[in-house]
């Protein structure tokens, strides 16, 4: 153990390579594990991240500039210990061959769950621990080993990372390599037996062209713009209240995150009120407040003010939510008060790029039909958010509309329910993970067939065929 911390600094293809031939080695060797081995593999990774929760948190914060601690705790570790815990309680159930009908009644048609081998998983910086660590739960289930990339835009996550993995798992179970965009271009060069990317659609090209040239198998799990439909029959200042819990959570920094929110056109001025409402009453004050989080990076924060920045230019209203009052111009821990976009065109930056931060565009709709073609017109979203009471309305957009997930009444709760598939379609992702989904992901499912012992079953295609065979086909042949 902990021979790994001086390979995870090196971001060079070989000493990648060399890495994942020791893993896969390692993985021949060993065989399909037991259950016994599989659990004490999750049984680890749990209790590192319970034994050092404080730690991870703290790393989180020093990355972010300032982060809620609650919310790392809740969203960074919780969630990877409940899809872990979880993992551990089906394992057996999953484990078990499938039965399937055969041609003769004495062969036996079964499925059987081998491990895929050496399982890399190429992780972004929103949710460091979360995004490399939950995949482990269907990985280490299947009885794989893993090699993880973390993002350098959260360094001291990403070492703390290394560091803890390397205390717990001999380098051939499970190994963290650290590095940028170089690091990641070599490690997803590699001949991996799976890949899950979590990542940007833009990075996800490269991903994917790299991988077909090994032909490695892909999940796919990426971000874009996830609508918000308020119908007519909704509470306003419920659907705000919740639309603003998300949008604010890791200020907006989430794949799942309400991108835009689209209202009905007579209730745009009323949305805005409770929005603002819900934001001060969570946030009385933003700047020194430990539950909100800051943007990660300043060339995120110039991001992100340069789509307001460009939604004002082009005639938008902006609604900064600032509910102190306090200058942002003068603060070091690039945090932004959560800001309110209100008459959005399309020709605006803002309903064009994901926003990924606490920045909500308000959409102005008259009939429910054209939000439907609005969100056909666009990529196919990681998540779409229906609010209403309306049953008929809700089968309608529900029915005609496709996304990864959704969640009615509410944003991001799909994401909750492990044994529910987690991820996108189209540009939203590939594949999908969480609970049995993610057990299916990293396995084989190898088709075994133990033959009949009769007679016809050996006879069957062998030729030269005769009247039987002729009497058979006619039979067996028909509408
Ligand atoms: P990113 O795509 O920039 O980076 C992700 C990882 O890829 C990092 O580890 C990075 O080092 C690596 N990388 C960068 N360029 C690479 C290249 N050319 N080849 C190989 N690897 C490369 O993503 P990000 O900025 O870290 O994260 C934000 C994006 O991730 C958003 O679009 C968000 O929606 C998405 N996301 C999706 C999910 C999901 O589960 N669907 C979750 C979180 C974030």
């Amino acid at each position: 153990m902990n021979t790994i911390t001086a390979i995870a600094t090196d971001t060079s293809p070989d000493v990648m390579k060399a890495l994942l031939d020791r893993q896969r080695a390692s993985f021949l060797k060993e065989g399909p594990p037991s259950i016994d081995t599989r659990i004490d593999r999750i049984d680890r990774v749990i209790a590192l991240l319970v034994d050092h929760k404080d730690a991870i948190a703290a790393a989180l914060s020093e990355d972010f500039g300032s982060r809620s601690v609650e919310a790392s705790l809740l969203l960074d570790v919780f969630t990877c210990v409940g899809s872990l815990k979880y993992a551990k309680a089906h394992l057996a159930e999953w484990l078990k061959p499938e039965q399937h009908e055969a041609l003769f009644p004495d062969a036996v048609a079964e499925v059987v769950y081998q491990p895929k081998g050496v399982v890399g998983i190429l992780s972004p910086w929103n949710f460091p621990y979360q995004l490399a660590l939950a995949p482990l739960a269907g990985i280490l289930a299947a009885g794989n080993r893993a090699m993880i990339k973390p993002s350098e835009v959260t360094p001291a996550s990403a070492a703390l990372m290394a560091e803890l993995i390397a205390g717990a798992f001999d380098e051939t179970e499970i190994a963290v390599v650290q590095g940028g965009p170089s690091a990641g271009t070599a490690f997803t060069s590699l001949a991996f037996d799976h890949l899950i990317f979590t990542g940007g659609t833009a990075v996800a090209h490269h991903v994917m062209r790299a991988a077909a040239d090994n032909l490695t198998p892909l999940t796919l799990e990426l971000g874009g713009k996830s609508p918000v439909i308020v119908g007519r029959s909704a509470d306003l200042a419920d659907a705000a209240r919740r639309v603003m819990t998300v949008k604010t959570l890791n200020a907006g920094q989430i794949c799942l995150a309400p991108d835009h929110v689209y209202v009905p056109e007579e209730s745009v001025e009323a949305f805005a009120g409770h929005a603002v409402a819900a934001v001060g009453a969570m946030y009385p004050a933003l700047q020194e407040n430990p539950d909100y989080t800051s943007i990660v990076n300043a060339r995120h924060l110039a991001r992100i003010e340069g789509l307001i920045d460009d939604a004002r230019a082009k005639g938008a209203r902006i609604v900064e939510i600032n509910p102190a009052a306090e200058n942002f111009s003068q603060q070091s821990a690039h945090r932004m008060p959560p800001t309110l976009i209100l008459d959005p065109t399309e020709e605006m930056r803002v309903l064009q790029e994901e926003i990924f931060g606490p920045v909500l565009p308000v959409v102005p709709y008259r009939d429910i039909a054209d939000v439907i073609d609005r969100i056909n017109a666009r990529p196919r979203p990681l998540a779409l958010y229906y609010f209403s009471q309306d049953q008929q309305e809700e089968a309608r957009v529900l029915d005609n509309t496709t996304s990864g997930g959704v969640t009615v009444n509410d944003c991001m709760s799909h994401v909750t329910a492990e044994g529910l598939p987690f991820g996108g379609v189209g540009h939203s992702g590939m594949g999908a993970y969480h609970g049995k989904f993610g057990f299916l992901a990293f396995s084989h499912p190898r088709a075994v067939y133990h033959q009949s012992r009769m007679v016809e079953a050996e006879y069957m295609m062998r030729p030269p065929y005769g009247d039987a065979m002729r009497g058979f086909l006619a039979a067996a042949i028909c509408k």
